[in-house]
């Protein structure tokens, strides 16, 4: 294997074979051709992966401290792989990369939960959390950019889809619009639900415009602004806030009507819409 020799910050000790396991947490620099290659750890969500040349992957992660990382890992599409399972969408993994010329490679992965397992078998709740990944992966544009709020939004969101929330189960799209509108709240794109969002009357208004940035008072109201039911702004300005206790027993018609206007709003702020947003079952 090649990899050049980057300053980085856990440089400057000894270690071994790239791919072989870390001893422990003195373990900072593993062996390339050209001498000892920085490492680094971190804590991860898998995002995607893709297949690389014959049995290798490309893996994307969001990692608590270093943000988005692509990362090659070698070897992974082998059946003798001690990583494969690890490194797999949805997963949290405690992971070790070593600093590579172009791509950073994935010398260790240790399981912390596996949030696919409860999502396996519910091809709803599976599309959601690709439609949470792929989000991430949009909203979190530049690599190596710390985005801790947004990861720790991905984690929690993915562990809601499949275990629910503190006040038990919610609908899946319930799970996926809190998710949405939170990060896009996060990325600088906050909906308002209350107040104009042009011109900051406080509101509530009925009209609802996502170009517009959310609920719009009669003055600011733009031409195709649609009129939402209250109940369905008092939901989404729930699911903004994380307060889940006010969103248990929501009638389907309402949660539709949130699902539309999420979906309307996301879409719009996002230049072009999510892939995987057109395969949700909203029903
Ligand atoms: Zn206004």
């Amino acid at each position: 294997m090649r990899i050049g020799w980057k300053r980085g910050r856990d440089s400057g000790k000894r270690g071994r074979d790239p791919g072989e396991r870390c001893a422990g947490p003195g373990c900072f620099a593993v062996l390339g051709d050209n001498g000892p290659v920085p490492t680094y750890r971190d804590q991860a969500v898998v995002l995607r992966t893709h297949k690389l040349g014959e049995a290798d992957r490309i893996i994307t992660l969001l990692c608590r401290d270093h943000g988005k990382v692509r990362a090659v890992a070698r070897g992974v599409r082998r059946t003798s792989s001690k990583f494969g399972a690890r490194l797999e969408p949805y997963s949290h993994i405690d992971v070790q990369f070593a600093t590579g010329r172009s791509l950073d490679v994935v010398t260790q992965a240790v399981s912390l939960h596996q949030y696919a397992r409860p999502l396996v078998g519910d091809f709803g709740r599976w599309t959601m959390g690709q439609v949470m990944v792929e989000t991430a992966d949009r909203l979190v544009a530049e690599e190596k950019e710390p985005a801790l709020a947004q990861y720790r939004l991905l984690l929690g969101a993915l562990r809601t889809l499949g275990h629910g929330t503190p006040d038990g189960m919610r609908p899946g799209s319930m799970v996926l619009d809190a998710y949405l509108l939170r990060a896009m709240a996060i990325s600088g794109y906050a909906p308002s639900f209350t107040a104009c969002a042009v011109c900051g009357e406080p509101g509530p208004h009925r009209a609802f415009s996502p170009a517009s940035g959310g609920s719009v008072c009669v003055s600011c109201r733009p031409p195709g602004a649609t009129r939402p039911r209250p109940e369905t702004l008092a939901l989404l300005g729930s699911l903004l806030t994380g307060d889940w206790k006010a969103t248990r027993g929501v009638p389907d018609v309402v949660l539709r009507e949130a699902d539309e206007l999420t979906s309307a709003f996301v879409t719009w702020h996002l230049d072009r819409g999510l892939r995987s947003l057109m395969h949700v079952d909203w029903s």
